[in-house]
């Protein structure tokens, strides 16, 4: 049984479609990233899941229960906004206490006829200090307590929403693009300490971002969301090595994966523009067929001399990025350079002007059809 099930969510703003049936499974304690394109529809989706939105059909089952006529703040589900949304007048213990200070009053109420309510106000207030103070120490802001969140730094503001949703140990944490607006430096601190509080807290996060490196390095499982679809799901190393459709291979990936249109020769070579460029690897695809032959820019390698059946291009730039290089080779005919990646010594890098031949790994070449869908044995 998953944790969260949603199931064909279909949701439209006036004539706008934004979710066109969006299955999803989510497992409990997984960290599952809703990458894509800004107007894809992930925040459409996080706020529906949170109970802020209503989709037009499906439903979202929580441990196989529909949630979708509960309240929000019964979900016991938490999100961050991307904006942090701090109140700027309480001080970070006020706002990291807040949930508990809400939910705890409704109980105080109650209380407050039995006890008397200087008593029992005592008591809650030293309880809600305790959840803050161990809360605010997991992430490192316990000497901020006093201060308001104009005299924070962005990364601080950020620890004290993140420190707001965990509060109430949610058993699922909804991140919305939390890292945006931190300057580099610190987002890339911060996804280490993002998993590092996933792994202590046990909890279950749905992050959402259009920052393939964020979902790359943090997620247990990616789900691509293209044109308010799910495109694939799958762990970060097999959306990269395995694409379900062209779409996705050309989405996930930095620099872009090279595409070029080929058909299949007589022989089972790859030809483009009836120029071989490599053997196929297995009959994925039949004689005379057009397929799109995607490719890595790691997974090709240049060649000075020109040997064999190799085909040649021309370099047209060479991007030197200090512990690899970017070298771009136009293809007589193609109407975009390819993309190589070559590590090591800047003297073996060719100049641009310079003759190469590109080998190109078919083991390492996708083929697509012509709807976009990946050709496999
Ligand atoms: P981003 O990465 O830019 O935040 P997103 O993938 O999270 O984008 P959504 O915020 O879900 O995308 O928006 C999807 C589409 O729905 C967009 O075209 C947006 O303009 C539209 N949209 C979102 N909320 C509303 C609304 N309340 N009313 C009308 N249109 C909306």
């Amino acid at each position: 049984m998953s944790q969260l099930n949603i199931v064909q969510l279909t949701k439209s703003f006036g004539p706008t479609q934004v979710l066109r049936a969006v299955d999803l499974r989510v497992e409990r304690g997984e960290f599952i990233t809703l990458l894509g394109p800004s107007g894809c529809g992930k925040t459409t989706l996080l706020r529906i899941i949170a109970g802020l939105e209503s989709p037009d059909q499906g439903d979202v089952l929580a441990d196989d229960i529909s949630i979708l006529g509960t309240d929000a703040k019964d979900r016991n589900l938490a999100m961050v906004f991307q904006n942090y949304a701090l109140y700027p007048h309480l001080t970070v213990a006020q706002n990291i206490g807040l949930p508990l200070t809400m939910r705890r009053l409704t109980r105080l109420q109650r209380m407050a006829g039995r006890f008397g309510i200087s008593r029992t106000a005592r008591e809650v207030r030293r309880q809600i200090s305790a959840d803050v103070g161990r809360v605010a120490d997991s992430l490192q802001i316990g000497s901020l307590l006093n201060r308001l969140p104009s005299q924070l730094s962005g990364g601080q503001r950020q620890r004290v929403a993140l420190g707001r949703a965990m509060v109430r140990n949610p058993r699922i944490l909804l991140l919305d693009e939390p890292l945006s607006n931190l300057d580099a430096q610190l987002r890339v601190h911060m996804r280490m300490e993002l998993t590092a509080l996933h792994r202590q807290s046990g909890a279950t996060f749905i992050f959402v971002t259009h920052d393939q490196s964020e979902a790359m390095t943090m997620s247990d499982r990616i789900a691509v969301i293209l044109n308010g679809r799910v495109a694939q799901v799958a762990t970060p190393g097999e959306l990269y090595d395995n694409p379900a459709s062209l779409d996705v291979a050309q989405f996930v990936g930095t620099p872009k994966i090279n595409s070029i249109d080929t058909h299949i020769g007589p022989d089972g070579w790859l030809l483009f523009k009836n120029q071989p460029l490599c053997p196929l690897n297995g009959a994925l695809a039949h004689a005379g067929q057009r397929v799109t032959a995607a490719i890595r820019p790691e997974h090709i390698v240049l060649t000075r001399g020109i040997h064999g059946n190799v085909p040649v291009g021309e370099v047209v730039a060479v991007e030197n990025l200090g512990p690899e290089s970017l070298v771009h080779v136009q293809l007589k005919g193609l109407g975009h350079p390819l993309i190589v990646r070559m590590n090591g010594e800047q003297s073996h890098l060719p100049y641009r002007g310079d003759s190469v031949g590109l080998k190109l790994d078919p083991q390492k070449v996708l083929l697509f059809d012509d709807t976009g869908d990946r050709l496999t044995l």
